[in-house]
């Protein structure tokens, strides 16, 4: 029976595409993007002639119902995004969900993802690692995110719009204190920068070079010690206890 092929498309650099993909969205009776006029362009870059049908934020759980309907009518879809891996603070999530739920494979091919790309490459642990995504716009709601986050030990990453990243930056600085970090820039393109240091080193250098605030950008900040976490635990234990003594 009919396929829901996943397809990650490049994050910059349009040779980071495997031949697997390019064979699947060849094959495909159907292509389902973000945005068509984005996607054609990228396609026309592989001579690939597949037809495109949008499916983004607004349409998805419509267009989900639609494109269960073709998969029960026997046609294969890949689905893609604007860049990296649907589903990725990308668009799918439901149609996944539905397809799955419709008894229909759903086949998952690997690629480019920018927050991988960018970790591998930080220097900051990479064992234990959380993905935050985009924080959100307004101050008091990314505080209290950041709240949620600041005994969380593992490497946390975020992704991030050049316009927002000094604010957020600064409330990372005010929530989570001057932790190790690393802000990926650019990545596979021509511009691909890494700036690290402490959050208000690289505030200072944002400050001091506008445009390293330009361009498409994944922050990484350091988690919280686990020495720390655990000592904080036993002291808490040995707290409990010396109350406990007194009931
Ligand atoms: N699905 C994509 C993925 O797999 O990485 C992410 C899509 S999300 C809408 C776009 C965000 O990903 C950008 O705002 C930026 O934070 C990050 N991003 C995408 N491409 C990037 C690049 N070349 N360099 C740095 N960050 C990138």
């Amino acid at each position: 029976s009919a396929v829901l092929y996943i397809v990650p498309t490049p994050i910059g650099n349009l040779d980071d595409i495997t031949t697997r993909s390019l064979q699947v969205l060849s094959d495909v009776d159907l292509i389902a993007c973000e945005d068509t006029r984005h996607s054609h362009r990228l396609l026309d870059h592989y001579s690939i002639k597949t037809a495109l049908t949008a499916l983004h934020e607004h349409n998805e759980r419509g267009k989900a119902d639609w494109l269960v309907q073709q998969l029960s009518e026997g046609k294969n879809i890949a689905l893609i995004s604007d860049a990296g891996t649907p589903l990725i603070s990308d668009p799918g999530y439901h149609l996944v969900n539905r397809v799955r739920e419709a008894g229909f494979r759903v086949v998952p091919l690997p690629g480019a993802c920018a927050a991988i790309t960018a970790l591998s490459a930080s220097g900051l642990p990479t064992d234990d690692f959380r993905f935050i995504g985009f924080l959100p716009a307004k101050s008091g709601q990314r505080k209290k995110v950041l709240q949620n986050l600041s005994s969380e030990t593992s490497t946390l990453i975020f992704y991030e719009s050049p316009h927002r990243i000094l604010d957020s930056l600064t409330d990372v600085l005010d929530v989570l204190s001057d932790r190790e970090a690393v802000l990926a820039r650019e990545l596979t393109k021509t511009f691909e920068t890494f700036v690290t240091g402490a959050v208000s080193e690289l505030i200072g250098a944002l400050e001091e070079d506008t445009n390293q605030q330009r361009g498409e950008m994944v922050l990484m900040v350091k988690g919280i010690d686990k020495q720390a976490v655990t000592t904080e635990l036993a002291d808490l234990d040995t707290m409990i206890m010396a109350s406990l003594k007194y009931l």
